[in-house]
C-alpha cells in the first residue's frame, strides 16, 4: 500500500456524457486507491424513480418533484452484489437502471431545487476526501476544488454501443438504434439546460476513451492524481 496515498485522501471529479466510460473507470480507480466511489447520476435517477412512483409529471409538477427530492436521504452501501444506492433505507439500485428512469432522470435533473438538494448531499459525501465522484457537473459545480478533474468523451456510436451492452448484461433488451436515439436526446438536454449543463471545467483534463481500456485510463488518472497531490503538498 502506498503510504503517501493513505495520508493524502484526494478528491477526483470525473465528468462526461452517457456511455463515455466514466462509471467503469471511476469504480476501478476508487477500488485501486481505496477511495469511496460516488455515482451522482444514480441520485438523479432515484429522484426520477420516486417521482414516477408518486405519479408526478416532470412537465406539470416540477415544484412537487423539488419538494419530494428534499425528503430523500441518499446512502451508497456495499452489498453482496456490489455498491447499491439506498434512498430513505430502500435499495433502489435495480429500479433506477431501467431505460425509462434513465430518460426521465434528464428532465428531472434540470429542476433547480432537485439539483440544490443533490449537490449539497454530494458535497457532504466528499467532505472527508478519499472520493472519486462521477457525473456531469462534478468538476464545474459540485467539487470545483478537486485534486484531479477529468472530462471523458467517446464518439456517439461507441457510447451507444457500450450502453446497449450494459443494458443487455442487466437483462434489458433494447434496440441499438433506440439506445442511440435516447442517448442523443439525453446529451442534448444535459448540455443545453440552464442549470449546471454538461461541460468541461476549464482546468479539467480531456480524454477520449474510444481506443483506451478502462485499466489504461485508470492508470493514467492514478498518475495524474499522485502528481497533483504531491504538487499540492509542496506548495
Ligand atoms: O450518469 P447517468 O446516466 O446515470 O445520469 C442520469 C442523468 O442524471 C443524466 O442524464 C443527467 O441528466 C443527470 N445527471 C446530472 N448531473 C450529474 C449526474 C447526472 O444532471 N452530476
Amino acid at each position: 500500500m502506498n503510504e503517501q496515498k493513505d495520508l493524502m485522501r484526494g478528491v477526483v471529479a470525473i465528468d462526461g456524457p452517457a456511455g463515455s466510460g466514466k462509471s467503469t473507470v471511476a469504480k476501478m480507480l476508487a477500488q485501486r486507491l481505496g477511495y469511496i466511489y460516488i455515482d451522482s447520476g444514480a441520485m438523479y435517477r432515484a429522484v426520477a424513480y420516486r417521482a414516477r412512483q408518486a405519479g408526478l409529471d416532470v412537465e406539470k409538477d416540477p415544484d412537487e418533484i423539488g419538494r419530494l427530492s428534499d425528503e430523500l436521504e441518499f446512502e451508497f452501501r456495499q452489498t453482496a452484489a456490489g455498491q447499491h444506492l439506498f434512498v430513505n433505507g430502500e435499495d433502489v439500485e435495480a429500479a433506477i437502471r431501467s431505460p425509462e428512469v434513465g430518460n426521465l432522470s434528464s428532465p428531472v435533473s434540470a429542476i433547480p431545487r432537485v439539483r440544490e438538494h443533490l449537490v449539497a448531499a454530494q458535497r457532504r459525501m466528499a467532505a472527508d476526501g478519499g472520493v472519486v465522484m462521477e457525473g456531469r457537473d462534478i468538476g464545474t459545480v459540485v467539487l470545483p476544488e478537486a485534486d484531479l478533474k477529468v472530462f471523458l468523451t467517446a464518439t456517439a456510436g461507441e457510447r451507444a454501443r457500450r450502453r446497449w451492452v450494459q443494458l443487455q448484461e442487466q437483462g434489458i433488451i433494447e434496440d441499438y438504434e433506440q439506445v442511440l436515439r435516447d442517448q442523443i436526446k439525453r446529451d442534448q438536454r444535459d448540455s443545453s439546460r440552464a442549470v449546471a449543463p454538461l461541460c468541461k471545467a476549464d482546468d479539467a483534463r480531456e480524454l477520449a476513451s474510444d481506443d483506451l481500456s478502462p485499466q489504461e485510463i485508470a492508470t493514467m488518472l492514478e498518475g495524474w492524481l499522485n502528481q497533483s497531490l504531491s504538487e499540492g503538498d509542496k506548495s
